[in-house]
């Protein structure tokens, strides 16, 4: 007979009962230890259950933004996954019961479903397989990257156990299933089981063998169950948990505020796992482990000690090797700056956002950065030398420059400008931004635009002496009470003057005047220069020259723009006005390559010295040979501007407004 003895079934029963205690009390620990972490997980609800079931399990959405053929065979294996969900549930109440048996309908889908992917996942198994082996695409990691020891023999290690686990089981499944349609013919279309079938004689062997491959088929399940959650496979179920709790956030890592008025407040900031939020402990056990942040990441590119990805598998490794004991709220972890990254690398991160971009499941190493920053700063007093002059031109002056504020429209001296005492109700709020105020480069981009303003008969103000910086390179080097202390003096100005839209020609100012200052009672209708020039071009308030030739000019796409706030179609859109031909480098729109400056490294010396970050992309925009750079923030224009010298090369670099000027019809 085809089917398990009595004492078999006992047996079964016994490991049946020990997988399930062993593998409960593993979920047990884990979400525990998830649960360590600052409450921030989101509530399930059905249209996001609905969301992530279609884009991020169905159809891996995320996931097609590279790499195609090992997402080809990834999605066969996570489809197979979820397939053998179901049918192991079928097999293991078969084993006790022979009789039992699915509906014919759902038969008919499941079972060749079944079988077909079964020899779906054995090919994505081969592949991945012969990609380490042949390709050694295995953790590739510069050797100057903080790694717990041994790290890359575990990962080899691991993946090794769980495709064996995952091949042994596929394989002896089909093998049984082939053995048992020798006796009970099933009249299904499965293609793989009957042809395998279609060599089996039948002899007593047969029942012998179907017992052995039944018999590998469940001790390989039940040896995988309870070591999913060490292994880096265990992704398949964390990585869409982890969408599924992550909250709906306005951009991409919005910073939380702090209330300093809160005199419970003891902690600032994380340096340990578990006073990271619940959300980046998440993170840790659904990162797939492949590097594609690490590629994208300015830093690493340029020769620094920081990698995201690194940062990740570090915080995953050292959760399994304290599994057990982390869970526990009497049990303090290492400090992160111990093993999962250096402090060099904390203060190299650009906040670019582009490893956030890119993760294929949602994971944000930039908020575990941002966090361990504040701790720095505001609990050990530790940053980086520069940042001493940097915050304290803050506090003093409430500009990086370190210049009073009555400098503040010195660069305006002689042309036509009223500040919101001479006209207290413009239709728009023109703000200028420290840079647009101090910095040489951007105060030609700054006179640009208010040559377009004026030209174009705007009705516009400027803040001027009330004008304090936005405090987004306080915010970006931890020093969040100093953020703190400037946002709330310019919501508390601007609430007064009740603007009916404000615009600024600088990234930065716009993501944190739009994004942030609502934590702070600031809710205004923020645009960038660039959407304000578009609508004057359409409204033809400003007339582009007919004769001027069309001539080729490479974009740079700022960070806080294209990325963070996917401002991108309105910048190209602005650009296209302009008959110009772009000449694209392979990194724009949203996967834009920072310029270097973000995340307050304008204000200090690389932690490194291999090649600078804004050398690495004025040769990307540059290598699709064009004369003329174009971006649309200062610091953009800055840092490349300053690659173009070192680099002896005559492109000319220039903010939009800038370009625009050279291209309008001025005359009336
Ligand atoms: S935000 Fe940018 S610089 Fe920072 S870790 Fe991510 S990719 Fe690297
Ligand atoms: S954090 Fe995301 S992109 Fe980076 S290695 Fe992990 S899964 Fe890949």
């Amino acid at each position: 007979m085809i089917e398990f003895s009595t004492f078999e079934k006992s047996f079964l029963f016994i490991l049946l009962g020990l997988t399930l205690y062993s593998g409960i009390r593993s979920y047990k620990i884990l979400f525990a230890t998830i649960k360590r972490g600052r409450n921030n997980l989101s509530k399930i609800t059905v249209h996001r259950t609905w969301k992530v079931l279609t884009e991020k399990i169905i159809l891996l959405l995320p996931t097609w933004k590279t790499r195609f053929w090992s997402n080809l065979f990834h999605i066969m294996i996570v489809w197979g996954f979820l397939i053998f969900l179901i049918i192991n549930i079928y097999d293991l109440l078969n084993r006790f019961f022979p009789t039992f048996t699915i509906p014919s309908p759902f038969a008919k889908i499941l079972f060749p479903l079944t079988d077909i992917f079964s020899g779906l996942i054995i090919a994505g198994v081969f592949y991945f397989s012969l990609r380490r082996l042949f390709f050694h695409k295995d953790l590739m990691i510069r050797g100057n990257v903080k790694l717990i020891p041994d790290i890359r023999k575990k990962i080899n290690q691991d993946s090794a156990i769980v495709i064996a686990l995952i091949f042994i089981h596929v394989t002896s499944r089909i093998l049984a299933e082939s053995l048992k349609a020798v006796y009970i013919p099933n009249n299904l279309w499965l293609p793989i089981t009957n042809t395998i079938s279609s060599i089996w004689i039948p002899t007593p062997f047969v029942i012998f063998f179907w017992k052995v491959f039944s018999w590998s088929t469940l001790i390989s399940l039940f040896l995988f169950i309870p070591y999913f959650p060490y292994s880096k496979h265990f992704h398949l179920m964390l990585a869409p948990i982890n969408y599924l709790l992550k909250q709906d956030t306005k951009t991409l890592s919005a910073i939380q505020r702090i209330d300093f008025e809160d005199e419970t407040q003891e902690l600032f900031g994380a340096v340990r796992l578990e006073e990271l939020e619940s959300s980046s402990i998440l993170d840790s056990y659904a990162c797939i482990m492949c590097c594609r942040c690490q590629n994208v990441c300015p830093p690493y590119n340029s020769g620094s000690e920081l990698s995201p990805a690194a940062f990740e598998i570090n915080k995953r490794y050292y959760l399994n090797q304290n599994f057990g004991r982390m869970n526990s709220s009497s049990f303090e972890s290492l400090p992160l700056t111990e093993f999962a990254i250096t402090e060099k690398a904390v203060w190299d991160c650009t906040t670019c956002g582009a490893c956030v971009n890119v993760c294929p499941v949602g994971i944000d190493p930039l908020s575990d950065i941002l966090q361990i920053r504040r701790h720095l700063v505001l609990m050990q007093d530790r940053y980086p030398k520069s940042f001493q002059v940097l915050f304290k031109n803050l506090e003093r002056y409430a500009n990086p420059w370190g210049i009073h504020n009555i400098h503040r429209l010195d660069w305006a001296a002689g042309h036509q400008i009223r500040t919101v005492e001479q006209n207290p109700d413009p239709d728009i709020l023109w703000w200028v931004g420290c840079a647009g105020a101090y910095d040489s480069l951007a105060q030609k981009s700054s006179l640009a635009f208010l040559n377009l303003l004026n030209h174009a008969e705007i009705n516009f103000s400027v803040l001027g002496q009330l004008e304090n910086c936005t405090g987004d390179s306080a915010r970006r080097a931890g020093k969040e009470d100093l953020f703190y202390q400037l946002a709330t003096a310019n919501v508390e100005i601007l609430n007064e003057i009740n603007p009916k839209r404000i615009v600024t020609s600088c990234a930065h100012c716009y993501h944190v005047l739009k994004n942030e200052y609502s934590d702070f009672g600031g809710n205004y209708d923020v645009i960038h220069s660039s959407e304000l020039l578009l609508e004057l071009l359409d409204k033809n308030k400003l007339v582009m020259r007919k004769n001027f030739n069309s001539e080729r000019i490479s974009f740079q796409d700022p960070c806080y723009l294209s990325r963070f706030n996917y401002k991108s179609d309105s910048l190209y859109s602005v650009l296209e006005k302009s008959n110009c031909e772009i000449s694209t480098s392979p990194f724009n729109h949203s996967a834009t390559w920072c310029c270097g400056a973000g995340g307050s490294q304008i204000w200090k010396e690389p932690e490194y010295s291999e090649k600078s970050i804004n050398d690495i992309r004025f040769e990307q925009l540059t290598s699709v040979s064009t004369k003329k750079l174009i971006t649309a923030c200062p610091f953009c224009k800055s840092m490349l501007s300053d690659a173009n010298q070192k680099a002896e090369m005559s492109v000319v670099v220039q903010d939009l407004s800038e370009y625009f000027i050279e291209n309008i019809i001025m005359e009336n």
